[in-house]
């Protein structure tokens, strides 16, 4: 999942930072309220961390003009311990949660990853697709009850399959979302992903529309309901 964080304080923008990173995210770090707006209305982002006292342009500020151009990424905004004026007023601005300094960063990573599911209209704490399954809190895969090792990468490109199952993705929308800044992207890796995860599932879990983009299905079948299907 790819976050934007809004932080200006740089040891803590760091140490976020690393965080998240560690906790499966990847994370673009900006330090001004007027980088944030930019990136917020330009990239695509699962979620933003976004502070409120920020240089150049508040959290504020930045939350608001977002969302007036109808920009529907999930923000959690951090406010201070004792918060409660701003608190009230950024979720009436549209943010979509809050924590307060000191941040715990389990805890952040489980409000981003429950604030994801409701933005994409999932309930249950694990994403399903048929037969598939995936646990984002412990980042693992299952087909048919069977657990499938997957590389970290290989990991990110299925959960954005199965965020949007049943919807046609271009290679271009899992591209942006599978790079933090600086990182390289060789023309070819969202095949490489998908071709060993066709490997490492089943070949017909992803399909490819040529031309178009690939799909992962809303029902992905049990290798026994293929068999079953094989047979009549
Ligand atoms: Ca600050």
């Amino acid at each position: 999942m790819r976050v934007l964080l809004a932080e200006d304080d740089e040891l803590l923008g760091s140490g976020l930072k690393a965080g998240l990173q560690q906790q499966g995210f990847l994370v673009d770090w900006v330090r001004d309220g007027v980088a944030a707006q930019r990136e917020l209305l330009t990239a695509v982002y699962q979620a933003s961390v976004l502070d409120l006292g920020l240089p150049r342009q508040d959290g504020m500020q930045c939350l608001t003009a977002v969302r007036r151009q109808k920009i529907t990424t999930p923000i959690l905004i951090l406010t201070a311990r004792d918060g409660v004026a701003d608190r009230i007023a950024g979720l009436d601005a549209g943010a979509d949660d809050y924590l307060a300094k000191p941040v715990d960063l389990l805890e952040l990573a489980a409000r981003l990853r429950a604030l994801v599911r409701r933005a994409h209209g999932v309930s249950e704490p694990t994403l399903e697709a048929g037969a598939l399954r995936l646990d984002p809190a412990s980042r693992q895969v299952w087909l048919g009850g069977q657990q499938v090792e997957l590389s970290l990468r290989e990991y990110e490109v299925l959960q954005i399959f199965m965020l949007n199952a049943g919807r046609v993705l271009t290679r271009a929308q899992i591209e942006q979302h599978l790079y933090q800044w600086g990182t390289e992207v060789s023309s070819n890796t969202v095949e490489v992903h998908i071709y060993n995860l066709r490997k490492k599932l089943r070949s017909d879990v992803i399909e490819t529309l040529r031309g178009v983009g690939y799909l992962l299905p809303r029902q992905v079948k049990a290798q026994a309901d293929l068999q079953q299907q094989g047979k009549s």
